[in-house]
C-alpha cells in the first residue's frame, strides 16, 4: 500500500516536463492517474502505459485544452466517473513568452493567462464539490520563482504567476473547513521543454548568445547555479498530499536554488 492508494489525481500539463515528474511520483506513492496535456499522441500513449506498467496503478489521458472552461470541467468528471473520485488536483500546465511589453503580442498575454493562471481557477471549480463530500483534498498549483520575483520581458507569465499565488490563498481560507488544502510550489528554473523553448526569444530580447542565456540569466538567478529537477518538485508536491502535510495550506513553497532568498 503506498501513502496514495485509493486516491485519484488530476495532473494538468503532465505529458511532460514537472506535470509528468509529478504524475509519476504520484503514481509510485499508488494514486491513479489522469494525465493531461498536449503532444504527439503515440508519445502520450506510451508515457499513460508507462505509468500503468511502472507503478500498478491506472492512468487516462484527458485532451483537455486549458483555454476551455468546459473542457476543464469534463477532464474532472472523467476523473470522477473513471475513478469514482478526484482527490488531489495539479495545477500544473503552463506555457512561457519572453518579449518586450511594447511588442508583446496581445494574443501571447491572453493564452498565458488562461493556460497559466484562469485553468487552475476552473479546475478548483470543478474539483471541490466531490472534494466537499468526501470531506478530503489537495489542491496544488504550480506558480514560479516568478509568483515571487519579476524578470523583465516576462510580463504576463509574472502576472499569471502572482495571480496563481493570490488565487491559492483565497481558495485555501475558503475550503479550510473541508480539509481541502490549498498550496503552491514555486520553482527556480528546471530543464523543461518550456525553458528550452524560451531561450531563443531571451536571446532575441536581451542580445545574448544561448550560453550567455544559460549561464548569465538562469544559472545567474539561482544562487546553488544548478537546475532544479523536476524529480525534486514532484517529491515536494508527494509531501504536501501526505497526513504530515494536513496543516499545510496557503503557503508558497520556493524550490528554487535560493533564487528568491537574495
Ligand atoms: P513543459 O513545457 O514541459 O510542460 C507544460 C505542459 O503544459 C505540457 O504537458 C503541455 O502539453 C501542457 N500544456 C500547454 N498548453 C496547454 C493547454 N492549452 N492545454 C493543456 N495542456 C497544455 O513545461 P514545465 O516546465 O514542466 O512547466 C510546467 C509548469 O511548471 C508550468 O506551469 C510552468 O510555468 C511551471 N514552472 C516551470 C519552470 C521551469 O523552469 N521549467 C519554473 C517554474 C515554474
Amino acid at each position: 500500500m503506498g501513502t496514495l492508494t485509493g486516491k485519484t489525481a488530476v495532473v494538468t500539463g503532465s505529458t511532460s516536463g514537472i506535470g509528468l515528474a509529478i504524475a509519476r511520483g504520484f503514481a509510485g506513492a499508488g494514486a491513479n492517474i489522469v494525465l493531461n496535456g498536449m503532444g504527439v499522441p503515440a508519445d502520450i500513449e506510451k508515457e499513460r502505459s508507462g505509468i500503468e506498467t511502472d507503478f500498478k496503478v491506472k492512468a487516462v489521458h484527458s485532451p483537455a485544452d486549458m483555454t476551455k472552461p468546459a473542457e476543464i470541467a469534463e477532464m474532472v468528471a472523467l476523473g470522477e466517473k473513471t475513478f469514482g473520485s478526484v482527490d488531489i488536483l495539479v495545477n500544473n500546465a503552463g506555457i512561457q513568452f519572453v518579449s518586450p511589453i511594447e511588442e508583446f503580442p496581445p494574443e501571447k498575454w491572453e493564452a498565458i493567462i488562461a493556460i497559466n493562471l484562469s485553468s487552475a481557477f476552473y479546475g478548483i471549480r470543478a474539483a471541490i464539490p466531490g472534494m466537499k463530500k468526501r470531506g478530503w483534498g489537495r489542491i496544488i498549483n504550480t506558480a514560479s520563482a516568478h509568483s515571487l520575483v519579476a524578470s523583465p520581458f516576462k510580463s504576463a507569465y509574472v502576472s499569471a504567476k502572482h495571480g496563481i499565488a493570490g488565487l491559492t490563498k483565497t481558495a485555501a481560507l475558503e475550503l479550510a473547513q473541508h480539509k481541502i488544502t490549498v498550496n503552491c510550489i514555486s520553482p527556480g528554473y528546471v530543464w523543461t521543454p518550456l525553458v528550452e523553448h524560451q531561450i531563443p526569444e531571451t536571446m532575441k530580447a536581451r542580445n545574448l548568445t544561448k550560453e550567455q542565456v544559460i549561464k548569465d540569466v538562469l544559472l545567474a538567478a539561482q544562487p546553488t547555479k544548478e537546475f532544479v529537477t523536476s524529480e525534486q518538485v514532484a517529491a515536494l508536491a508527494l509531501f504536501l498530499c501526505s497526513d504530515d502535510a494536513a496543516q499545510i495550506t496557503g503557503s508558497n513553497y520556493s524550490i528554487d536554488g535560493g533564487w528568491t532568498a537574495e
